[in-house]
């Protein structure tokens, strides 16, 4: 493989029309989308036309004139294909921390008589954490952490709710959604997936999976902006029974009746629970309109491809001196790449220095993120000789690279 082989890549590649929607500055090469996915110049046109015409002119009455008050559930019809879902089984809201304390809540509800939650010891720490949090809360819950590869041992007749991320965040290893969802269910778990590194990366396919609950993040994959809201899933059979424990006006089945007791809305529509963010929401639907037409099936495979690129292109290059730790097969990992290297912070600065933004993982992780709408790969193959060029020649070991910022 080499560099030809990477343009021809791209002159086959089925998602290259999608590439031209996005603004990316010259000469940067992107590989940071799973952090936070880069800008269409038509998401900020929206929100100019939002900001100066609905809001400076129409004002209040644009809830109703510009549509704002239908705004959540046209993002979650716009958003349900992505992740094999129907419109009314998505609610876009909050925070994707929120929301898993929604869903999570929601799950041990529906399994009154059992006290754990299960989750793996590579879970992303917010997740830990609001795990944890619920349970403090609740008191009669514990949280179990366990290794991911003894997850299966660990669900006993004990545990209410199975809680995990597809995508490992730092490795990007997967967990099968498919046996892992079906030996919860033996076991009589209910399952709460968190999408947020797999979403607009790989297959998802909620009804597929069989899953029970489910959140995710849009500003990563999706592209949504800085913050943009997150997503909750609630499958079709747990409609009736899954209890939103914030129970807001919005999630309400008729808000605008100001009815003193609360009646919730049918389908995942009543895990809404406040006025939405119109700003950001407004991005987001801007932004998923790339989605249209896109196979979930093509997305998936051109991440295997741009991040089987990656990893033979270190291979040839960067000899022994970074590790490899995702897996070697695409079929077990995300659309991400991470190497160890003991200095992974000095070498993600110093890439950045050329232009190839990458991120650093504590404490030895530099992470490449490969978003499958605008990333060619010609640039994954030369963001790997950057690297190759700052290993071989250690430039990448000078005093403003090692000094730290806040935000890695
Ligand atoms: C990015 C990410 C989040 C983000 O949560 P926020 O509430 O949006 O900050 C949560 N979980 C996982 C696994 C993530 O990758």
């Amino acid at each position: 493989m080499d560099r030809t082989d990477c343009l021809a890549a791209d002159g086959a590649d089925p998602l290259a029309g999608s590439r031209a929607r996005f603004a990316l500055p010259e000469g940067v090469l992107y590989l940071d989308g799973n952090s936070l996915g880069a800008l269409q110049p038509a998401v900020a046109s929206r929100l100019r036309q939002l900001i100066e015409h609905e809001w400076g002119t129409g004002l209040i009455r644009s809830w109703n004139d510009a549509g704002w008050a239908e705004l959540p559930a046209r993002v979650a019809r716009r958003l349900a294909p992505i992740v094999g879902a129907d419109a009314d089984e998505v609610a876009v809201t909050d925070s994707t921390s929120t929301n898993l304390f929604k869903a999570l809540a929601a799950a041990r509800a529906l399994r009154p008589d059992r006290d754990v939650l299960l989750t793996d010891d590579a879970n992303f720490p917010t997740d830990l954490y609001v795990a944890r949090g619920l349970a403090d809360l609740v008191g009669d819950l514990q949280v179990r952490v366990v290794p991911g590869a003894e997850l299966l041992e660990h669900l006993d007749d004990r545990v209410a709710v199975l809680s995990l991320t597809h995508v490992d965040y730092r490795t990007g290893r997967t967990h099968d959604p498919v046996t892992t969802t079906a030996a919860a269910h033996e076991a009589g778990a209910v399952t709460v997936w968190d999408l947020s590194h797999s979403a607009g990366a790989l297959d998802v396919d909620l009804h597929a999976w069989d899953a029970d609950l489910a959140i995710g993040c849009t500003y990563k994959y999706l592209n949504g902006g800085p913050g943009s809201p997150g997503y909750l899933y609630v499958a079709r059979r747990w409609h009736q029974d899954a209890t939103n424990p914030i129970a807001g006006w919005f999630g309400h089945a008729r808000p605008f009746d100001f009815e003193p007791d609360y009646v919730p809305a049918t389908g995942a529509a009543r895990f809404l629970n406040g006025t939405a963010p119109v700003l950001s929401m407004a991005a987001l639907e801007t932004a998923l309109e790339v989605w249209e037409g896109v196979a979930r099936a093509d997305v998936a495979a051109k991440c295997a491809s741009l991040t089987s690129t990656f990893i033979a292109a270190v291979d040839a290059t960067c000899g022994d001196h970074v590790e490899v730790v995702t897996p070697r097969d695409p079929a077990r990992r995300g659309a991400q790449v991470s190497l160890r290297h003991p200095h992974a912070h000095a070498l993600t600065r110093a890439l950045m220095a050329r232009g190839v933004i990458g991120d650093h993982r504590p404490p030895d992780l530099v992470r490449f993120g490969f978003s499958p709408l605008y990333v060619r790969h010609v640039e994954v193959w030369d963001a790997a000789l950057h690297l190759a060029e700052l290993l071989t020649t250690g430039a990448w070991d000078r005093p403003e690279f090692h000094a730290r910022r806040t935000v890695p």
